[in-house]
């Protein structure tokens, strides 16, 4: 097809910074990339371009980078006096945040530009409320640029209650999308809403057990590594952190703490800037163990989506925190619920690696009948909450035949017995530092001539253990043997017995 001879535009106003952007999607964007060079070849009157091209065929017309560091992009919305770009949400945001009204050219499927047209979908809702300027075609795309040329862009004030209506529109917008394709898989959500899908993914060593396993000693020891950072039990951060302010591992209160204190600050500009109820609301709409089954299925729904979306930034946010202030690339989280690991897996910005620990269910069961207080609760006495063994057993099975499936699900894991980590611990130790991506360490950790004290960490809550500063002693704990009922152990043993063989726990021990 020979392209139809273009009018130019009279003279105008000009384009004085014309920044063109197509995303970090690995997907070529030719078409765009030849539309501006035949734009451009007509004498445009545009002073200075700007050309983010991502995989595309490079420009002749003008100079291109493939991509750009986030601090420069940032720059270039706010200095660009017409934006040009693909349809992706965050970029979208990002000019809409700035005040300007951007043309998208929406990538197609069909030309090979995406995987699907979610770009179409999303774009013609978004031009319907005045959002963006669309053009579909190369006839809508040098009009609206020769526009741009005569009259300036269109812009809107950058205030709040615009931005708004802005986001109001967009979610709206992101809500039909969802609801019309259903976007089943962290790989499509990170497409449809780009959660910065670009910065570098926080890795997360996350371990999965029924509590009482043994996590909070193996966590600790883990914390010992100068390339990992142990949080403790994340799950709980809200509430027993921010908003009971509970003891952290290193013994002070949540709010005294100077670790926390710091990640607040470089999270959110300091915790009285959130609303710790308000996180916790959210929490609870994406992490409760009665989603398990949504958060597993195929085509998770739209409003489960919405609300690890929202609930999965603000994690993010948090452990890119805990990440910059401790300096240690690796976060343990000892959190151990199959829902929070199966939430983490679908937040873009996380890598998960789950270490399954696993313990003889009689054990667990023996440890969950005890009295235990809990030290780091400030103010009140506070007992640990007990479960009765047949609840154990219970949860014992499907937490194991959970975590036993995490490879099918794609996230990398590994199992280990507590029982093993007792009979080698350091090699165990350094299986997991292998299977975290660092280096094992020389020294021993857990040399029994001399006895290490541990310093707690900063984990945000744990088993009460970690608040004493006795030497670390790993042993076996067998009292369940006896300390046991037998009517109770019977019953464990036979609960579990499906996935306690397969695990080398015989009938009696
Ligand atoms: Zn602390």
């Amino acid at each position: 097809m020979t392209p139809a001879p273009r009018r130019l535009p009279e003279p105008g106003v000009g384009i004085e910074r014309l920044f063109v952007s197509v995303g970090t999607d690995f997907h070529r964007f030719d078409r765009l990339m030849r539309w501006l060079d035949e734009w451009m070849a007509a004498d445009a009157d545009v002073h200075h371009v700007v050309v983010q091209r991502g995989t595309s065929v490079e420009p002749t017309t003008v100079t291109s980078v493939d991509y750009l560091q986030r601090g420069r992009l940032i720059s270039e919305f706010q200095d660009a006096t017409v934006v040009v770009c693909h349809g992706g949400p965050a970029t979208i945001l990002e000019c809409r945040a700035n005040g300007l009204v951007p043309i998208v050219v929406p990538r197609e499927q069909r030309f090979s530009e995406h995987v699907n047209d979610h770009q179409v979908d999303f774009c013609e809702r978004l031009a319907a409320h005045g959002e963006i300027q669309l053009a579909r075609t190369k006839s809508e795309f040098f009009r609206l640029l020769d526009l741009a040329v005569e009259r300036g862009a269109p812009e809107v004030a950058v205030d709040d209650g615009h931005a708004a209506i802005a986001l109001g529109n967009f979610e709206d917008a992101m809500i039909d999308l969802l609801g019309t394709r259903a976007a089943s898989t962290p790989a499509a959500l990170a497409e449809v809403v780009e959660l910065n899908a670009d910065d570098e993914k926080i890795p997360v060593l996350f371990i999965g057990s029924v509590p009482r396993s043994g996590s909070s000693l193996i966590s600790e020891l883990l914390d010992e590594h100068p390339h990992m950072v142990n949080i403790g039990e994340m799950v709980h951060m809200w509430q027993r952190g921010v908003i009971d302010n509970d003891r952290c591992g290193c013994g002070e209160p949540f709010s005294d703490c100077d670790f926390w204190t710091k990640v607040g600050e470089v999270a959110f500009g300091g915790w009285k800037n959130i609303s710790g109820q308000r996180m916790r609301t959210l929490q609870q709409r994406a992490d409760r163990t009665r989603f398990v089954p949504a958060l597993l299925t195929p085509r998770i729904s739209r409003q489960m989506l919405i609300s690890v979306h929202q609930y999965g930034a603000v994690v993010a946010r948090v452990l890119a925190a805990v990440r910059e202030v401790s300096g240690a690339p690796i976060i343990v989280d000892t959190s151990k619920h199959v829902s929070t690991a199966l939430l983490l897996r679908q937040i873009p910005q996380i890598d998960l690696r789950v270490v399954h620990l696993i313990r003889d269910p009689r054990g667990v069961a023996h440890s969950w009948s005890k009295q235990v207080e809990r030290p780091e609760v400030t103010g009140a006495s506070v007992e640990m909450d007990r479960l009765h063994p047949g609840r154990i057993g219970l949860r014992w099975l499907w937490f194991n035949w959970a975590f036993s499936n995490m490879d099918r699900l794609g996230v990398p894991s590994m199992t280990i017995r507590y029982e093993d980590f007792v009979a080698a611990p350091q090699d165990s130790l350094n299986q997991m530092f292998d299977f975290g991506g660092v280096d094992p360490i020389a020294e021993s950790l857990v040399a029994n001539a001399e006895p290490r004290v541990l310093d707690g960490g900063h984990s945000v809550s744990g088993n009460p253990a970690r608040l004493s500063r006795k030497p670390v002693e790993i042993r076996a704990d067998e009292g369940w043997k006896t300390g046991l009922n037998p009517r109770m152990r019977n019953l464990v043993t036979l609960i579990t017995k499906p996935m306690r063989r397969r695990y080398h726990y015989p009938e009696g021990g």
